[in-house]
């Protein structure tokens, strides 16, 4: 198990491996320069590379730990950024969890969905740890949160069957599936209400070579416990959201599938509770670390 990072140190945007007490940074440049196994310039390039990539941040990791040449690089002296840009449209899971479904609902005998509801987010929308997310004052009233388990395809593949999915999936991140209320209903198709700028937040690390599921996703608002979710509850798992979603469609390597909320957004708060300037939201997966973002 190793968490992926990219970060800026000098005013420059780099790419490292988060130290396992979460507190430091081996620089990828640096391991690379010191022991001769080339790595990609960026993080997005790497997840490219998949499992030769990782077998060669393996070889690299293992010879310092031997000699400890590659000094780590605290976290406390480098800006966080998002891990990695994707190419194209965040590919998401609507009503996952059977609670949330009834939340959404507001119907306690709420039915699950008979089949995934595919939408996506623009990738204008992306943003890192620490970035705030714009509450658009102008544009809507009704800004809510929602936490979620984002899920990185590592390789090119369509039809994939169930059995054969995990294959394709290079890691694991947090998602903050920011969503402003009146335009998903307004607007109908989900896209608007998910997709303005800031709604996005990704990080701040990504999980690779494997951990053993299910997760646990703990939202905060201001300090406050408001969702608690483990991903063995998903209606639809991850290895059918891939088959389903691969069914006749090519996924790419460094799509990213977000795959639902629990219960408990701010919608679903009696009465509703939406983020305002000032708020801080925190999502918690371990071990892929916290998303913190406040909202301006
Ligand atoms: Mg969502």
């Amino acid at each position: 198990m190793q968490r992926l990072i990219s970060y800026s140190y000098e005013g420059l945007r780099q790419w490292g491996v988060l130290a396992a007490d979460g507190q430091s940074i081996y620089p990828a440049y640096d391991l690379e320069e010191t022991y001769y196994i080339p790595l990609a310039e960026t993080l997005e390039e790497f997840i490219e590379t998949g499992e030769e990539g990782l077998l060669n941040l393996a070889k690299l990791l293992e010879s310092n730990s031997r000699d400890r040449s590659v000094e780590p690089l605290p976290l406390s002296k480098v800006q966080l950024e998002v891990p990695f840009r994707p190419r194209r449209n965040i590919l998401c899971v609507g009503k996952n969890y059977q609670e949330h479904v009834r939340e959404f609902d507001q119907n306690k005998d709420a039915k699950n969905p008979a089949a995934p509801i595919f939408f996506t987010k623009a990738t204008t929308s992306v943003i890192g740890p620490g970035e705030a997310i714009d509450s658009h004052p102008d544009v809507t009233e009704q800004v809510d949160y929602e936490g979620e388990l984002g899920v990185i395809i590592g390789k090119q593949g369509a039809d994939i069957a169930p059995e054969d999915a995990m294959k394709y999936v290079y890691g694991y991140t947090i998602i903050n599936d920011v969503t402003a209320r009146d335009l998903q209903k307004t607007h109908v198709q989900w896209f608007r209400g998910k997709s303005l700028d800031t709604f996005c937040p990704m990080g701040p690390t990504i999980l690779v070579g494997g951990w053993p599921a299910p997760f646990t996703i703990y939202t905060r608002v201001n300090g406050h416990l408001r969702q608690e979710g483990s991903t063995s509850d998903l209606i639809f798992s991850i290895p059918k959201l891939i088959s389903v979603l691969s069914a006749g469609m090519t996924l790419l390597p460094g799509d990213v599938i977000a795959t639902g909320t629990p219960k408990g957004v701010g919608m679903g708060m009696n009465p509703p509770e939406f983020l305002k300037k000032g708020d801080v939201v925190e999502i918690t997966i371990d071990p892929i670390g916290t998303l913190r973002n406040p909202v301006k």
